[in-house]
């Protein structure tokens, strides 16, 4: 088991696109490995591999879906295909979304309540995951967007977007040059 250190907003891994896995070598597998481990030590949702400071098109997910059943596994390489965004400001109390990379805030997010992604499972069999509502519909949306290099703060309608910019000031990440938080002790990485 190893936990891996979560790279926050500004760390250029996260606002980068991810490259596609051209092979599935027992590095990807450790990677996955380390993945799920660190997602369970940060108790998330989801976590992209970017997340990790490593630039490859790989997701994992552990949510419940629309049937509140938790549903776990990997998805690499995921092309995503949703529904239309509803638009205006989501409800504060349906549609707030968190992110491992901007530890400690939550805001509204516009997304799409059908996601399905279709990509590789770790023995490179084709995999499918489809969410009609619950919080496995706004993962599978969030991740993906995590690989095209894109945070869920750049979703947010005008309204909540000055207030997540307010809050990442006064959070102070950037002014202090933190990159990256360790899960297990909690503790912020500098450059
Ligand atoms: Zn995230």
């Amino acid at each position: 088991m190893a936990v891996r250190p979560i790279t926050v907003i500004g760390h250029k891994a996260l606002h980068q696109p991810t490259k596609r896995v051209k092979e599935i070598t027992p590095e990807v597998r450790t990677l996955v490995q380390d993945m799920f481990d660190t997602l369970d030590a940060a108790k998330g949702a989801g976590l992209a591999a970017n997340q990790v400071g490593v630039r490859l098109r790989i997701f994992v997910y552990d949510c419940a879906d629309e049937s509140g059943v938790d549903q776990r596994g990997v998805v690499i390489n995921p092309k995503l295909e949703k529904g239309s965004v509803p638009p205006g400001d989501p409800s504060p109390d349906e549609g707030a979304e968190g992110c491992l990379s901007v530890p400690g805030e939550w805001f509204p997010t516009p997304r799409s309540s059908w996601a399905r992604v279709t990509g590789l499972d770790l023995d490179g069999n084709e995999v499918v995951v489809e969410a009609t509502g619950g919080t496995l519909a706004r993962c599978l949306q969030h991740e993906t967007d995590h690989l095209d290099g894109k945070l869920y703060v750049e979703r947010l309608t005008p309204t909540y977007r000055g207030k997540a910019r307010e809050a990442m000031k006064a959070r102070g990440w950037e002014a202090a040059h933190i990159t990256k938080w360790d899960p297990l002790t909690q503790e912020a990485e500098k450059v």
